[in-house]
């Protein structure tokens, strides 16, 4: 089935409400709020507002159960796993962190994290952290040339010492896909845990994290179409049942008293304080968006136009793309370098077009160290992207080079 981008433009306001041109290709940053998780988003603050888990009048009782309602959805499109294993965080980093903390006593003197050279800050930083609170060592998994997950090296470093292997599901600058089932065999193997940053992968598609055997797995809501303010971590249930506190304060216990106190069970042991409801509900409306999409006809769509997109900066010259060039390894995120000119003066170049892009190091400095470089501009699509989109980019990156010479 052919896309309809007119059709699917009509679930997200900003179509209607930004003047043309609009070619927005920042998705990856931020991808635009779909109409339900804006309506569920709005209904909530409007017209429903009271605090979660706690009152007892029917408006509070209703709240809670939209919450727990958007905890279901955020279940089903991770696989049909158990909303008991969905912790609401403020977002993939949050959830990073909560991870880190969490799998902390299984680090100490002796004992290994594996991350990549892939990973977005907020999947190297935690562990680094995490590293240096209890001796453990922190050991970088490479990437090849393309840029994509180096699996055979990775394998190569499994034993007995890795404690934890922390990945990106998807890179956010060279849209490399990892192979996670393949990863995650390798892992089990060594009684590892492996850590999945999906901030990247779940915009492009539900996700069945059983399936691809994973143990945790971070995203945000606003990359996949909700609000900003709300991520998940999920996490096995055997998993997440011994994870200390991480934030302390109100909901996450069971009793305190001036010296002590003792938590609930997960997912509630790591929602301290008044969660973001409204943040929450647009990501359990935006789940349950995505579960009604034909994700076989969006991924064709996808494939199209990064193949597109990926040819025409192919032919130009001076133009380096960082990432593989076989689209069925990537998803539409593609970071590239023109001349040795500054990304963010193409990037502004272009937002005289209408074009949104970023340029920057896309917090995955260690990354640009491998490609040696600074910074790069990124493009980066969603299902509302068309090939008028694409096309306005390229004609742009025609007129940067005229411009900047
Ligand atoms: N991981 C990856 C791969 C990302 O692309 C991002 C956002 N750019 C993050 C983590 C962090 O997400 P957030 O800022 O929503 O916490």
């Amino acid at each position: 089935m052919r896309v309809d981008v007119a059709v699917l433009r009509r679930d997200f306001p900003i179509f209607e409400a930004q003047p043309a041109p609009f070619h927005y290709l920042d998705s990856a940053a931020t991808a635009q709020i779909c109409r339900p998780a804006l309506e569920a988003l709005c209904r909530f603050e409007g017209k429903a507002r009271a605090n979660v888990k706690r009152g007892v009048y029917r408006l509070a009782e209703a709240a809670t159960r939209a919450f727990e309602e958007a905890r279901r959805q955020v279940a089903r499109l991770l696989g049909g796993v158990d909303p008991a294993e969905v912790v609401f965080t403020a977002g993939t980093t949050l959830a990073l962190n909560l991870a880190a903390h969490g799998l902390s006593p299984r680090l100490g003197p002796g004992r290994r994290v594996l991350v990549s050279v892939l990973e977005h800050h907020s999947n190297l930083v935690p562990w680094q952290l995490a590293c240096a609170r209890t001796g453990a060592e922190l050991v970088a998994v490479p990437a090849t040339a393309d840029g994509r997950l180096d699996h055979e090296a990775l394998e190569r470093l499994l034993d007995s010492r890795v404690a934890v292997v922390a990945l990106t599901h998807a890179s956010n600058v060279t849209g490399a896909v990892s192979d996670v089932a393949r990863v995650a065999r390798a892992v089990r193997a060594v009684g590892a845990v492996l850590v999945v940053d999906g901030a990247q992968r779940i915009p492009h598609g539900p996700v069945d994290v059983r399936r691809l055997g994973c143990d945790l797995y971070a995203f945000s809501g606003h990359k996949a179409y909700g609000a900003t303010g709300a991520g998940v971590l999920w996490g096995r249930r055997e998993l997440l049942e011994p994870f200390p506190p991480f934030l302390g304060g109100g909901e996450m216990i069971t009793r305190v008293t001036l010296a002590h106190s003792s938590y609930r069970e997960p997912p509630h042991r790591f929602e301290a304080g008044t969660p973001p409801i409204g943040p929450v509900l647009a990501l359990g409306a935006a789940a349950r968006w995505m579960m009604a999409q034909d994700w076989q006809a969006l991924r064709a769509h996808e494939e199209a136009l990064t193949r597109r997109l990926l040819a025409g900066l192919a032919a130009m010259r001076d133009v380096r793309i960082l990432g593989p060039t076989d689209v069925g390894e990537r998803i539409g995120v593609v970071a590239f370098t023109l001349e040795s000119h500054h990304p963010h003066d193409i990037c502004q170049l272009l937002d005289e077009r209408g074009v949104c892009t970023r340029g920057g190091h896309h917090c995955a400095q260690p990354l640009m160290d491998h490609f040696g470089i600074e910074a790069s501009v990124r493009a980066s699509l969603a299902p509302y992207n068309d090939e008028a989109d694409v096309d306005a980019l390229l004609e742009g990156l025609e007129t940067v080079r005229r411009i900047l010479g």
